[in-house]
């Protein structure tokens, strides 16, 4: 644990596994209820002092962060591959992308402009200023165990709060990577502290309660989002949510089925289906479904599944045991109610992957609305392919959801691309292409995906504060 500029190392502590092999990897200090308010403490403390530094100054220190993290990009990756389990190149990428984050927040952090608006009073003058919404509690998911952090830290350094983090359970090694790189950017203490723990609740219950912290930001399970909402909702703590999703994928028949096949197969496998924007549904035009799925199926069908340390695996574990039972239940439950397999559809436990929690690559098709997979989130490789015959009536499916997060559609038609874009209901959407992310572009969903939206120029709003002053003249 990080608080108020000191490592902690005295106390309880957890072990953090290799899903891929279940080797112990360290132990981490099990923090309390206790911990989180005096990290709250620490970080209102040093509150006044960070938020009065220049926008410079703080742009300085996330420079000097990003630089330090590209350098240590290989290590951070390897890192995350043992200790999440994705490949080690999109252990590469994500490091990339987290510092990403720190660079964009650097240059963001500079372009805070407040606004002067002419008033009907001539001796009246309105001046609207911008200033950091306070001490930021931060809880992050395993998924994506470094961008994820980069994504609130940077933005809520660079307006000028100060930050208490509590990572995922399954990944405090990453984070803790995270705050080394921090500290030895020359963050001041207090500024940034991170609290882990085994289990989350008491933590969170303190992040929603103290008086001190003024801001929520999560990202994880819609469950725990709301839940974590409602806690803070008395106090009306200002709250960002980043939350599960149900991602449509539409492909059209004037689009070209191979190249559309060969899309989903490279975002639907992406961290073993561990993705709030991976593809749930993916809705296939009846007249090219068999060029599509023979595609997909001989794509999908050579993913090898193993660690993700061995460059010849495209799919590491699943995070947990738990994960794999709710893979394979969505699995057993389409095939029991006329789903078609084409390839994989049950756990791996050949060739030393006994000790890990690798589930195959599964393709399913003639997925229907009365199966579980249509409607709950897989965070899983799991391939759903639904037919569908014309334009509204996929609009109308892919909007049949609670999520609202990502969606992709396929097709060469302007307009019609044109009009699915505005008619679906999603935060985040792909046009013939499989990632419309970045730290530039806005991420977030509607819906009971989330509130509020991460990276971009939106970033940085979500941690300020507009104040407006009336002046007489
Ligand atoms: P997942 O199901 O993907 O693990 P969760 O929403 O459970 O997603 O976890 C995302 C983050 O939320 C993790 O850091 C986890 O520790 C945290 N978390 C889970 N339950 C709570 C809670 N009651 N209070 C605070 N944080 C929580």
């Amino acid at each position: 644990m990080y608080i108020d500029g000191q490592w902690l190392s005295d106390g309880p502590s957890f072990p953090v596994y290799n899903p891929a092999t279940g080797e112990h990897l360290g132990d981490v200090l099990d923090g309390t209820r206790e911990h989180a308010a005096s990290a709250i403490a620490a970080a209102d403390k040093a509150m006044k002092e960070w938020a009065a530094k220049s926008a410079y100054e703080r742009s300085a220190l996330l420079y000097k962060a990003h630089e330090l993290m590209m350098a240590q990009r290989p290590a951070l990756a390897e890192l995350m591959t043992q200790e999440q389990g994705k490949p080690l190149k999109a252990s590469l990428n994500e490091v990339k992308y987290a510092a990403d984050f720190l660079l964009w927040f650097a240059e963001e952090a500079k372009r805070v402009y407040g606004e002067t608006i002419p008033s009907a009073r001539s001796d009246q003058r309105f001046l609207v200023h911008k200033q950091p919404v306070g001490v930021v509690a931060a809880v992050t998911p395993w998924n994506y165990p470094i961008s994820m952090l980069t994504r609130k830290l940077a933005p809520a350094l660079a307006a000028g709060c100060t930050v208490v983090l509590k990572p995922a359970e399954s990944t405090p090694l990453c984070a803790k990577a995270v705050f080394q790189i921090l500290h030895e950017a020359g963050v001041p203490a207090g500024v940034a502290n991170m609290v882990t723990a085994s289990d989350p609740k008491p933590i969170g219950e303190e992040f929603c309660t103290n008086q001190l912290v003024r801001k929520l930001t999560f990202t994880g399970s819609t469950a725990v989002g709301k839940h974590l909402a409602q806690a803070a909702a008395p106090q009306l703590k200002r709250v960002s949510m980043e939350l599960g999703g149900h991602a449509p994928f539409i492909v059209f028949d004037d689009a070209d089925p191979v190249h559309a096949a060969k899309g989903v197969s490279l975002v639907k496998f992406l961290n073993t289906g561990q993705a709030c924007i991976s593809p749930n549904r993916i809705f296939v035009q009846r007249s090219i479904l068999e060029p599509f799925l023979e595609t997909l199926a001989a794509r999908v069908g050579k993913l090898l599944a193993g660690n993700g340390m061995d460059p010849a695996n495209a799919i590491g574990p699943l995070i947990n045991e738990a994960a794999i039972s709710k893979v394979d239940r969505q699995v057993r439950d389409a095939l029991d109610k006329g789903a078609t397999l084409h390839t994989g559809g049950s756990r791996l436990t050949d060739n030393g992957l006994d000790k890990g929690c690798f589930y195959g690559a599964t393709l399913i098709s003639n997925v229907a609305p009365d199966m579980l997979i249509y409607r709950e989130e897989t965070f899983g490789p799991v391939a759903a392919v639904v037919p569908f015959d014309d334009e509204d009536d996929v609009v109308a499916m892919a909007n049949d959801t609670d999520y609202g997060l990502a969606a992709y559609i396929y097709t060469q038609n302007l307009s019609r691309a044109m009009r699915t874009f505005e008619q679906l209901n999603f935060g985040i959407i792909g046009i013939n292409d499989i990632n419309p992310t970045s730290a530039a572009a806005p991420f977030g969903g509607m819906k009971e995906s989330g509130l509020g939206r991460e990276g971009a120029r939106e970033g940085i709003d979500e941690y300020l504060e507009t104040k407006l002053g009336g002046f007489s003249i």
